[in-house]
């Protein structure tokens, strides 16, 4: 059956009229907005149409040092001492408030991100002030996270954060090192810097001690300064495997903590057992969710030989009615690509896999004319020594392979230097628990995919990263036990 129709929805644009964003951002140092010593600013632009949105102050090295003093001082003189009760109840009102403003938050986030606001209104948004309030649910139960064991925060964690979900990278990272005791400096994206700078007025708005909460803008430089900064005591990054690798290097010998949440390759396996429309629709999620910028993206598939050739149809005529466009009509299911420079590594990418011999289909949408865009795209006719199987392009490509026994399937999988999630459609159970655990990556979602909640743990195996976020063991990176 073909599902491409003529219609055309009716737009259906969310209002941004209640949207406050100011020409020009300070760094947030100290509890105040300060401008960086060379009073540098570059500009953050909507990626849907290229317009300015604001400038943004650059941290330079002595920024970034001026926001670790006042972090340590912070972390000495009151943060790590407060009864941890009190703790609590500064993230449960940073939570609070995010939940008050989830409106002109999920609206910022698709202006500068240029995902669909259905994601940032029904996801982000949502989710970082879920993890906000769970772990300020645990800042007075430390004792009961680890029984028997006393915690000491680390000190100052240096935060650095990507541009795929924003606010909510700065929520996995602010949370536990806040419950825990601990005093951050982070460092949003260059691309997508506006929600941390509306968090930072939140956090002013919580009277948050000065310096408990630190936000430097910049871009490679000023990750870097963070890194080496040798009163920093712990690093979270998350970002490309490249520069977590550069990161490790930097920090050994140096006893700071650290932990890695790096790139991905997922594998989607679908059985000739699985509800197939419902698998489909997974597919859908799993690569095309937030225009496949997603370190977890179902961006591998592995269909069982005997429904690959209905699943594929299926999938492709589910493609051309997906909508691409405005990211702020809430009828919009893909949005703009983050920035030019990750429009072209996925033309790269796309390039390359022709070249290889792959087939491709994109679906037959109109694609704006400003802005960066990029259809939803599939390779077939490709394999494991193909370059868009095995390497990670961050972008609404998926490349198909058939396998025929669970044996066939562990190995492909397997066959990667990633291991950061995965997924499995069989109404078998079996299937499911024997696909788990033999797949090396640190989720595995079953009948589903790109499902979140802060008290699950998520990180990756092998090049995927170092270190658990979320859950529990998402304390652990914050605390010495003693
Ligand atoms: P990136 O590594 O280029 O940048 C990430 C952050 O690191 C940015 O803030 C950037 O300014 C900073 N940075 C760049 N060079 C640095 C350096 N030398 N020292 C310190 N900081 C530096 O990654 P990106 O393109 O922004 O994000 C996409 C990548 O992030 C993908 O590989 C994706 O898989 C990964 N990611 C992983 C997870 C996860 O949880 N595992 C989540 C989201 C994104």
């Amino acid at each position: 059956m073909n599902y491409k129709t003529d219609w055309v929805y009716n737009p259906a644009p969310e209002s941004a009229d209640h949207v406050r964003i100011q020409e020009r951002y300070d760094l947030f140092i100290n509890g105040k907005f300060i401008p960086s010593v060379k009073n540098a600013y570059f500009k953050t632009i909507n990626p849907a149409n290229e317009n300015k949105l604001a400038q943004v102050a650059e941290a330079q090295k002595t920024d970034v040092g001026l926001a670790v003093r006042a972090a340590k001082k912070a972390y000495e003189n009151i943060w790590s001492k407060m009864d941890p009760s009190e703790r609590g109840k500064y993230i449960f009102r940073i939570a609070r408030l995010i939940q008050e403003r989830a409106r002109e938050f999920a609206v910022i986030e698709s202006l500068d991100g240029g995902k669909p606001i259905r994601e940032s209104r029904d996801v982000d948004i949502p989710l970082a002030a879920a993890h906000f309030f769970y772990y300020a649910g645990w800042a007075d139960k430390l004792e009961y996270a680890f029984p028997g064991r006393k915690t000491q925060p680390v000190g100052v964690a240096g935060q650095i954060i990507p541009w795929n979900f924003p606010l909510l990278m700065a929520a996995w990272k602010l949370a536990p090192a806040l419950a825990t005791g601990n005093t951050v400096v982070l460092k949003p994206a260059e691309t997508t810097p506006l929600t941390a700078m509306k968090l930072a007025e939140i956090i002013q708005e919580c009277e948050l001690p000065p310096g408990v909460v630190n936000i430097v803008n910049g871009g490679g430089e000023t990750g870097q300064a963070l890194v080496e900064h040798p009163d920093v005591d712990k690093i979270a990054f998350t970002g490309s495997t490249e520069v977590g690798k550069f990161i490790m290097k930097t920090v050994a010998g140096t006893g700071k903590k650290y932990t890695l949440e790096l790139g991905g390759k997922a594998a989607n396996i679908i059985f000739e057992d699985a509800p197939l429309d419902q698998a489909v629709e997974g597919i859908i999620t799993g690569i095309f969710f937030n225009q496949g910028h997603v370190c977890c993206a179902g961006s591998r598939l592995f269909v069982q030989e005997s429904v690959a050739e209905t699943v594929i149809s299926k999938l492709k005529n589910r493609m051309e009615t997906l909508i691409v466009g405005d990211p702020l009509d809430k009828n919009t299911d893909i949005g703009a690509i983050n920035s030019k420079a990750q429009l072209d590594k996925i033309k790269m990418y796309v390039d390359i896999g022709q070249k290889e011999g792959g087939e491709i289909f994109q679906s037959s949408c109109n694609l704006p004319k400003k802005g960066y865009w990029h259809a939803p795209s599939l390779f077939t006719g490709v394999s494991q020594s193909h370059r868009v199987v095995q390497e990670e392009i961050f972008g609404p490509v998926l490349a198909i392979q058939s396998f025929r026994t669970v044996d066939e399937v562990i190995a492909k999988a397997n066959n990667t230097p990633f291991g950061l999630s995965g997924g499995v459609w069989t109404d078998k159970g079996s299937k499911i628990f024997a696909l788990s655990k033999a797949i090396r990556a640190g989720v595995i979602w079953a009948n589903t995919f790109n499902k979140f909640d802060p008290s699950s743990p998520f990180g990756g195996y092998k090049e995927s990263g170092l270190g658990r976020e979320g859950g529990l063991e998402g304390l652990m990176p914050y605390v010495h036990l003693v």
